[in-house]
């Protein structure tokens, strides 16, 4: 016998036994015969029998993609994507009953119902769509649940960069979580995470979920400062990533607020994985407890190029560089110094001396406080 009649008699053996649809009866010849229609192969080969019965198999899922079509249709209809992925879940019995057969019957290399769902929902989709099919990282994915008849859709994040000018005084960088979830998201938050804006996370979140959607953002700062300190200049560089965007490509300009704009706002492949190295140039208004002895302020000026050594509570040791510094005396217990240093260096404690050798204070003999400072530019290096 030929291997095709042993395969055409293999498939009345089947058929004459349990009612199959042509979906699950051509998926287990189909690969033998190198064809690529299971339907078309189903159709041919029940061509002398009449089904009067639900698919053994598949109890006529296949009739009904339609309906998932249409749910994966809906879902999507507000994402704007290229590419999309699916995964499907199925009844644990249907994969038992196709398991069965495939086992009595010795058949071998052929695709499971499940993989033939899925292409199968994927070639509808496509058709329907022409949106591309992609398996490592498509902007959308669909996890059509067979058992519960819902789909569910997860669409890849989003990373933006770009940098902000804080022109206002008393603004927090950082947004507090929303009190009801602490930032996983939440009903009560639209899923946010917050539910305040009120600070320049909140108010650079708050464009972005407007112009992509989406639920909770995470930021990565390039440095950070106090309420109180303006960041001028080009500003400071952030990244934000958001999750499940509804938008992923918009023209982005710049954007003006009450406290802060925004500029060079871009979409990038991702947040940086380690933290990267920036200079910061910054003007610091200091107040001392005596005055101002002169020799002491030329006495500044050895602080540049000299290691500033910074000591955690933790016991923790690291070196900052301050690479310039200015300085202007404005009474006699108030000057200002203007310096360009390393990212990281702690202005206040650097000021004071709390743990940090050589300091201000120490070199003037005298406390020393802040009154003011400003980020004047921020380089990435
Ligand atoms: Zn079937
Ligand atoms: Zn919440």
């Amino acid at each position: 016998m030929s291997n095709y009649s042993q395969l055409l008699s293999t498939a009345d053996k089947i058929i004459k036994k349990y009612d199959l649809c042509d979906q699950c009866l051509g998926r287990l010849f189909s690969k033998p015969l190198r064809l690529s229609s299971n339907k078309l192969l189903g159709k041919k080969l029940k061509i002398n029998h009449i089904s009067k019965n639900k698919c053994y198999v598949c109890k006529n899922l296949f009739c009904n993609l339609d309906y998932f079509l249409k749910l994966m249709l809906d879902s999507s209809s507000n994402y704007g994507f290229n590419t999309f992925g699916v995964g499907v879940i199925i009844k644990p019995s249907i994969v038992d009953r196709d398991d069965f057969i495939r086992s009595k019957f010795k058949l071998k290399g052929i695709d499971s119902i499940k993989a033939d769902i899925t292409k199968e929902l994927i070639k509808l989709f496509t058709k329907k769509t022409k949106k591309i099919i992609e398996f490592l990282d498509p902007d959308i994915t669909f996890t059509i649940n067979l058992k519960d008849e819902s789909c569910q859709l997860r669409s890849k994040s989003i990373t933006l960069s770009g940098r902000y000018v804080k022109f206002k005084r008393g603004i927090p960088q950082k947004q507090k979580s929303c009190d009801n979830c602490s930032g996983k998201g939440c009903r009560m938050c639209d899923f946010h995470g917050i539910s305040e804006f009120n600070s320049i996370e909140g108010v650079i979140s708050k464009l972005f979920f407007k112009k992509f959607g989406g639920t909770t953002a995470k930021f990565t700062w390039i440095g950070g400062e106090d309420n109180s300190s303006l960041v001028l200049g080009t500003g400071r560089p952030f990244f934000i990533k958001i999750k499940n965007p509804f938008k992923r490509k918009i023209k982005l300009s710049n954007e003006k607020f009450d406290f802060i704009s925004l500029s060079d706002l871009k979409l990038v492949s991702e947040s940086p994985k380690k933290s990267l190295n920036f200079n910061s140039k910054i003007k610091i208004k200091i107040s001392t407890e005596t005055q101002i002895n002169s020799k002491n302020l030329k006495k500044l000026k050895d602080l540049v190029n000299t290691p500033i050594v910074i000591s955690e509570k933790s016991g923790k040791r690291y070196e900052k560089t301050i690479f310039d510094l200015r300085y202007k005396k404005s009474s006699k217990n108030v000057f200002t110094i203007t310096i360009t240093a390393e990212g990281g260096l702690p202005i206040k404690r650097f000021i004071v001396g709390d743990g940090v050798l050589p300091n201000v204070s120490a070199l003037f003999d005298t406390p020393c406080v802040i009154l003011e400072f400003d980020f004047l530019d921020i380089t990435v290096k």
